[in-house]
């Protein structure tokens, strides 16, 4: 017999159990590194799993759709006030439910349906909610975009401005999936007051880097900023908007309820607050030194190995590799570091062939490695095993598959994570 209200899933449903299991053996014994993961805290798992979840909540704190909310406006006033010091804002948005809501909030908020926006191409390392065809925010709005340059993989930003003075866009977006360079907001800021744009920074990937006080902070020069709480900032599944004046207030607190989303969840709003108290310790800024350090140790190990980098290296915790050298197509690539344990995804590079079974880019990110403790030393041996791996012929490829995977095994072992 069951107990509702006490018997665990593993008796309730052990098909689910075993995958759940399954999925925390997974992260345990293999080395992550794909750029958008990373691993949260105990802290951030126990608000997830709360009973906040049975909460339904619509509005905002003090101007509620239902009643007994008083402590999720707890939760979530602990989360929008500590958003704000971390980022150095005035206004905080905590209910997006992801970062692709956030951004189409912002749409919602701003622009009129057939507007322009300008944005970095998806290629280039732009993101699908900056207005891809197949994506909302290219199918409702008139999307163009900016690359980088052909040599160095970086933004030309004469180019921007060139793109913003015949587009003219209402918005102009910076920030991406898999641009591992520093942006100039300063002068993104520029341009796009050049043509009387609105300036958004998507900095999901990011904000981590930004908070912890390793990366440059869009705030000072956008108008609205967008971020999830996942990725660097190490919480979970989930988006924020922030703005540094609360002058578009009303406008984006509508926008997200009733604009595109209804009811709050709550458990995740927890989270949040969660993991942006912890982004404001001092132990936070420690992790994000390690992150661009450990960065640099894989991308200058990688290179040494005969590997090459998009832009030639990074300056976050993102490493794009170019595959063309080796013969190998990103989903190769990938499948031939899963083999050896190792986690993450092809790509495209810069000037890419569209079809993604023909991609030649390799994305690594070394978030979760470093909130796992691997320090620079272990990112250079990962770098040679990895650059070996894609790198042998039918004659070496197993003989380094297994030394790959005993080296996993052992850096997994050494950094262990959710054990007793
Ligand atoms: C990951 C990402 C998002 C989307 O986040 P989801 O939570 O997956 O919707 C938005 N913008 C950028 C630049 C991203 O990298």
């Amino acid at each position: 017999m069951h107990d509702y209200f006490s018997s665990a899933l593993a008796q309730t449903d052990p098909a689910i159990a075993k995958a759940l299991n399954q999925e925390l053996a997974r992260q345990q014994t293999q080395i992550e590194l794909i750029a958008s993961e990373n691993i949260v805290s105990r802290a951030v798992l126990d608000a997830l799993g709360h009973e906040m979840t049975n909460k339904t909540l619509e509005g905002y704190p003090g101007a509620r759709f239902h009643g007994g909310g008083q402590n999720v406006d707890i939760v979530e006033q602990a989360a929008i006030d500590r958003a704000c010091e971390l980022f150095g804002c005035a206004y905080a948005n905590v209910q997006p439910h992801s970062g692709s809501q956030a951004n189409l909030a912002v749409f919602f908020a701003l622009l009129n349906p057939g507007d322009k926006v300008l944005s970095l191409d998806l290629a280039a390392g732009g993101h699908l909610s900056h207005g891809l065809g197949a994506n909302l925010s290219g199918r409702w709005f008139e999307a163009h975009h900016y690359g980088v340059d052909r040599d160095s993989g970086t933004i030309d930003y004469d180019q921007v401005a060139a793109r913003a003075k015949s587009v003219r866009p209402r918005l102009l977006i910076a920030g991406g999936s898999a641009y591992p360079r520093i942006l100039d907001f300063a002068r993104l800021a520029e341009i796009a007051r050049q043509v009387d744009a609105c300036f958004l920074v998507d900095m999901a990937h990011i904000a981590g880097l930004v908070a912890g006080g390793v990366h440059p902070s869009p705030m000072p020069h956008a108008d609205i900023v967008t971020c999830t709480t996942t990725k660097t900032l190490r919480g979970p599944r989930g988006g924020l908007i922030l703005a540094r004046e609360d002058r578009w207030r009303g406008k984006l607190q509508s926008a997200v309820f009733p604009g595109v989303q209804g009811s709050l969840h709550t458990q995740i709003l927890a989270a949040k607050a969660v993991c942006l108290g912890e982004a404001l310790q001092p132990a936070f800024r420690a992790y994000a030194r390690q992150v661009v350090e450990n960065a640099d140790a894989l991308s200058r190990s990688l290179q040494e190995s005969g590997i090459k980098l998009v832009s030639g290296g990074t300056d976050t915790h993102i490493v794009l590799l170019d595959l063309t050298g080796t013969g190998l197509s990103g989903s190769e690539a990938e499948a031939l570091l899963d083999r050896a344990n190792i986690t993450s995804n092809r790509n495209p590079i810069p000037f890419d062939n569209p079809n993604p079974g023909k991609w030649v880019g390799l994305r690594l990110g070394v978030s979760a490695v470093s909130t796992r403790g691997f320090g620079a030393a272990a990112l250079a041996e990962l770098g040679r095993v990895i650059a070996g791996l894609l790198m042998a012929d039918d004659s070496t490829r197993d003989a380094r598959l297994s030394d790959a995977r005993a080296t996993t095994a052992r850096l997994c072992a050494a950094h262990p994570i959710y054990c007793g």
